[in-house]
């Protein structure tokens, strides 16, 4: 997971999604309007406003239609962050829209906890939201890309070679609890594919710089400037972000990126 930046969206686009959460806020119970929720979504979702809004989330994917959650797989369903069928407030707003895999949608589902007002954790459900224990408003433990900075909050393993994801060895309570549950929700590390690929885009990356670094001795700088832009399109940009991040530490790493401009570690 990245820091992602939200797309304002064009003013009809919006205006339309406000005007659907309005009439959906006007059901006068918790309960019916999360009951209508399925309904209004497949009612509205399949209407051509609905489009700007999947061209944005397009936009805003971590390279080429890249999931927003593991960046893996190429993402194509409008995820609801809060999941509809328990927070009916959010269904139609945009900041609670994202763009992810089947895979990832399917690991998430309706698994969603949120931090209680005591500071404990709970799995949201229907008794605890109309208990009051929760709110619609609850604080989410699983890392939201937009809202938080999930580079903050994960790190790769890089040293060790077990290419897992791990919570970064500077948290305290309760952002290591995001980070761990995170990581456990989406299944960023049991889904042995999504370790694999990170081992793979790892050691892709590292042909990619010995290359960077020949064209820049070259002085190929049309070479060099193509690399980068595939380089930042195509690759598992957590992984690319990591190795920026820790290259001081890993010697492999450090003699690479020794041989490359410093500005290489901004791109
Ligand atoms: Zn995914």
């Amino acid at each position: 997971m990245l820091n992602l930046t939200r797309l304002r969206l064009d003013d009809a686009t919006q205006l339309e999604l406000t005007g659907w959460q309005a009439e959906l806020d006007q059901i006068p119970t918790y309960d019916a309007r999360r009951l209508a929720t399925k309904r209004e979504w497949r009612n509205k979702s399949s209407r051509d406003a609905m489009d700007p809004v999947r061209q944005a989330l397009r936009d805003m994917c971590p390279g080429i239609e890249r999931c927003m959650f593991c960046l893996d797989s190429a993402a194509h369903e409008i995820e609801h962050f809060r999941p509809k069928a328990l927070f009916p407030s959010a269904l139609f707003q945009w900041s609670n829209m994202f763009f992810i895999c089947g895979a990832c949608n399917r690991e998430k589902l309706a698994k969603f906890k949120c931090l209680a007002a005591d500071g404990t954790m709970h799995m949201a459900t229907i008794n605890l939201i109309l208990g009051g224990q929760l709110s619609e408003d609850s604080l989410a433990v699983l890392l939201n890309p937009i809202d938080d900075n999930p580079e903050n909050f994960l790190a790769l393993d890089i040293s060790g070679g077990t290419f897992r994801i791990t919570p970064r060895v500077d948290l305290s309570n309760p952002n290591k609890q995001r980070a761990e549950e995170t990581i456990k929700i989406l299944a960023l590390n049991s889904r042995d594919v999504l370790v694999k690929r990170r081992k793979t885009a790892y050691e892709d990356l590292r042909i990619w710089l010995r290359y960077v670094a020949n064209r820049y001795q070259a002085a190929d700088i049309g070479a060099v400037a193509e690399i980068r832009a595939t380089l930042i399109a195509n690759c598992n940009l957590f992984v690319w972000r990591e190795m920026q991040r820790q290259q001081e530490r890993i010697p492999d790493l450090q003699s690479l990126f020794q041989n490359l401009p410093a500005e290489v570690l901004r791109w």
